[in-house]
């Protein structure tokens, strides 16, 4: 190493080796890192504290040709140890800045703020939305259940907006896929709105602001509220919803889809059957619940997952075809116990697996036929004031 071409901060130093005159302290560098003396041996050779570790770090700091962004000064840098394996990060001898992301010195601070203030600025003009506050009365059957569902999962305890972060922890819906759904219906008719305020970090930073996560940001409620407030909303007034009983009846069958849905995922991963549910599984899980419960086609399920493991453990075929298997077994299995009048018990929930709030707002407050929702087959003669 050619120390001469190097600049040191000698006004600044305060290193172990302080009584040391400057050429003496050139010296020691010399053989430290142009010699094949070890350390042990430089150390005694300049009578040097015993209380001194690791020499390198006791040589003065070096300018680097860099500069501080905020005040223009050269930055230093510790000298390398000997093996050069240790990593020093540039600082900047004046105000404390280091070149490294997380630094926190008063210059990257303000920084931050300033970014945060501007992205803020980004985010407001871009998820202000100047709408009237929609009617409850104007509603739709599935918009005021999806409502009341999506508050009381996601309701904040100050009772001012919908926080993402609930909606996944108290399971709006079961599946992530339907939390979606409803997310998207609420948002598009302007029932709920995205909250300008939410954490910038809900926000993509590739495609920002564009682009959110929607279980990080809050979502504001935009519905009239008159003297009764926002309870009417989170307990809707079921004699209003269930004389509209084709709607009550499409609701079901979309919830007894996403149940099953979740029942079959859970199954295929627990055989360790890869698994992304397509077209024809929605179709065939479809066509089961015009005639069986949601407890039946588990039982039929877990049988079809079942057969299909049985299937990969006891022949040649490969785990991805025995998986394939699941669907069309299902479906004929279906069939099958329909032409031959099988008597299928109803499967329970199992004890791991969360009742989601549309389930139970559904069920029980609005249908309040609370367990026959799984046991029985969706039918209007169910939905009955
Ligand atoms: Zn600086
Ligand atoms: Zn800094």
């Amino acid at each position: 190493m050619n120390l001469n071409a190097l600049s040191f901060d000698w006004d600044d130093y305060d290193g172990r080796l302080r009584s040391f005159q400057k050429s003496q302290i050139i010296s020691i560098m010399n053989d430290y890192y142009n010699s094949d003396i070890n350390v042990a041996k430089i150390i005694s050779k300049y009578s040097i504290s015993k209380n001194v570790k690791r020499l390198s770090k006791e040589f003065p700091l070096v300018f680097l040709e860099e500069r501080c962004p905020y005040d223009g000064s050269n930055l230093v840098k510790q000298m390398p140890s000997r093996n050069g394996y240790s990593i020093r990060i540039p600082k900047c001898p004046i105000c404390g800045h280091e070149l490294k992301s997380d630094c926190n010195c008063n210059g990257c601070q303000e920084k931050k703020k300033k970014i945060l203030k501007e992205k803020r600025k980004i985010i407001i003009s871009n998820y202000t939305i100047n709408t009237d506050k929609v009617k409850y009365d104007n509603l739709s059957v599935s918009s005021k259940i999806f409502l009341s569902a999506l508050l009381h999962a996601g309701l904040n305890d100050e009772a001012t907006e919908i926080s993402g972060e609930k909606i996944i922890e108290e399971k709006l819906a079961p599946t992530n896929e339907f939390d979606q759904i409803i997310l998207d219906h609420l948002l598009s008719e302007n029932i709920i709105l995205i909250d300008p305020m939410s954490p910038i970090d809900a926000f993509s930073v590739d495609n920002f602001p564009n682009e959110y996560y929607i279980f990080k940001v809050n979502y504001l409620i935009n519905v009239e509220t008159d003297s009764k407030g926002i309870g009417y909303l989170e307990y809707p007034d079921r004699n209003n919803i269930i004389k509209y009983k084709e709607e009550c009846l499409r609701i079901w069958k979309q919830i007894a889809l996403y149940e099953c849905l979740e029942y079959l995922i859970k199954q295929m991963k627990e055989a360790r059957f890869e698994f992304n549910p397509q077209k024809k599984t929605r179709l065939v899980i479809n066509h089961l619940i015009e005639e069986y419960s949601i407890g039946q086609i588990w039982n039929l399920i877990y049988g079809s997952v079942n057969n299909a493991a049985a299937w990969y453990q006891k022949s040649n075929v490969s785990k991805k075809h025995a998986a394939n298997s699941v669907i069309t077994t299902l479906n004929n299995r279906g069939d099958r116990a329909k032409a031959e009048n099988w008597k299928l018990n109803s499967y329970h929930r199992s004890y791991d697996n969360k009742l989601s709030q549309l389930s139970m707002v559904f069920f029980d407050s609005i249908l309040q036929i609370g367990s026959e929702g799984y046991e029985k087959t969706p039918s209007i003669n169910l939905i009955n004031l």
